[in-house]
């Protein structure tokens, strides 16, 4: 995909709702005969949908649009919202009030008091029941379309077969979990056989405090959530030299209370963020740390989003990223104009900054690309050893991984008896387990893939002594 205009003429061609349908067109209206439903639904459309179904001036193959086509495609695609927070509030707005009429939505939350800021299909006598279920009410009540469906489904999106994932022209995600993004992406990328069929494109939005990303993947074609996932943030932290003796900002006083006040004053009791006092002592210690440095900004609220790293959801960011997300929904299945290529990012803390690129494919992807990782291990690690590096790197976060060889299972965690049966290899060194460079097939019991890894050993063949195993971890 070297231009947007590529991008059109694979979603023409991938779209099931696009070219396949007989068009219901009212002549002496010019609008396709859908939109005259009723009254209220001719208004909405008149006034906002049906101009933007003109073809836009950047698409790249006029002779191709036609906007009848455009709209039938638009009330014939199924869109499925997974989630319905912070995001999924505004998505299923925009979509229902942009002229889409067949919505489903999964979300396995229900409504907390905390929710109600910002997501407003809720209200305070909904707290406790699913968010899902709210939410299509709420816009079925508003939108009073006889032909709008909006189908809701309170669970995981793991609890659906995956012929359910086949009836959608579009996925939109507003999640907030790493994994369920992952299973989506994995899934959706699975689908898709050689021929390109079952191509659903995935729209992925994601919010943190003022950022924010939109993102279109085209399973197989684009670079997909897995090629990503080394961009996600990690936790935010402070060197402790700044901490323990240069503070310049509230953050840095809270750690030093956290990190390493806490543990002086009260050894070995761990530190409780919900428990009231534990988060007074916290406070009162923060902000004595600050006064001497002369520091402004330590608050309660402050103390308890950095010791439990909450980072606030903003509600306008969400609009913002929702919108983008819609619009780039629309234009996928309309053919109006070209779609996003393929990331977005938004970023309002430090005056507004947005950037749009073009985010590649990774060969050595778990999920689309087609060859083995490649990782590096020390000869002296224990099969253990190799297993807490795999967890923690970025580009593989697997939390419970099971590993296999084409020969013999290396570990695996279920079911007991095989757990029981390979549990003593955790305790062997790796490089007598496996050859150098031999493929072994990582899973986890939260993603539907199976990573491959090679591994190239390096190092020294006993376990070092403990300085220059620092050195080497360096
Ligand atoms: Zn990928």
């Amino acid at each position: 995909m070297t231009s947007t205009g590529k991008g059109v003429t694979v979603c023409a061609k991938v779209c099931p709702a696009y070219n396949t349908h007989v068009y219901g067109f009212d002549s002496s209206l010019s609008i396709p005969s859908i939109f005259t439903s009723s009254l209220y639904t001719y208004k909405l459309v008149m006034t906002s949908v049906f101009p933007l179904l003109k073809i836009g001036p950047f698409n790249e193959y006029p002779d191709e649009y036609s906007s009848v086509d455009a709209a039938d495609a638009l009330r014939n695609s199924k869109v499925l919202v997974i989630g319905a927070g912070g995001l999924g509030c505004e998505i299923l707005k925009n979509l229902a009030l942009t002229g889409f009429k067949s919505i489903e939505v999964i979300d396995m939350d229900t409504i907390d008091i905390s929710n109600l800021n910002r997501q407003f299909l809720f209200r305070e006598s909904d707290v406790g029941r699913p968010k899902a279920e709210v939410a299509a009410e709420f816009i079925r009540q508003r939108i009073r379309d006889p032909s709008l469906s909006i189908v809701p489904f309170f669970g995981k999106i793991q609890d659906k077969p995956l012929e359910y994932y086949k009836q959608f022209t579009v996925v939109i995600c507003g999640l907030d979990s790493v994994e369920a993004r992952r299973w989506i992406n994995a899934t959706l990328v699975g689908l898709v056989d050689e021929e390109l069929n079952n191509l659903i494109p995935l729209v992925d939005g994601g919010t943190e405090g003022f950022r924010g990303q939109a993102r279109v993947i085209l399973p197989t074609l684009t670079s997909c959530y897995e090629c990503s996932l080394d961009m996600l943030s990690t936790k935010q932290t402070y060197p402790v030299c700044t901490i323990a003796n240069t503070p310049r900002l509230p953050e840095h006083c809270i750690e030093w209370a956290n990190a390493l006040e806490w543990p002086v004053h009260f050894s070995g009791l761990k530190f409780d963020a919900d428990n009231p006092e534990h988060l007074d002592w916290m406070y009162e210690a923060s902000l004595k740390r600050a006064k001497l440095f002369n520091i402004k900004g330590v608050t309660r609220s402050l103390t308890l989003g950095v010791v439990k790293n909450i980072i606030p959801a903003i509600a306008a960011t969400n609009a913002i990223v929702a919108a983008s997300c819609c619009n780039e929904v629309f234009k996928i299945v309309t053919n109006s104009n070209p779609i996003l290529n393929n990331y977005m990012m938004y970023s309002g803390d430090d005056s507004i900054f947005t950037y749009t690129f073009s985010h590649t494919k990774k060969k050595d992807c778990s999920v689309c690309g087609n060859t083995a990782k490649t990782t590096i291990a020390q000869k002296w690690w224990t099969l253990q050893d190799f297993i807490s590096q795999l967890s923690k790197n970025q580009e593989i976060q697997m939390k419970r991984p099971s590993l296999t060889t084409s020969t013999q299972q290396l570990y695996l965690r279920a079911p007991e008896a095989l757990e029981e049966a390979t549990r003593g290899n955790l305790i062997k060194k790796l490089s007598d387990l496996i050859e150098p460079m031999e493929e072994i097939l990582v899973t986890d019991p939260s993603l539907p893939i199976s990573l491959k890894v090679r591994v190239h050993f390096e190092g020294p063949e006993e376990k070092p002594d403990t300085i220059s195993a620092l050195m080497s971890d360096v």
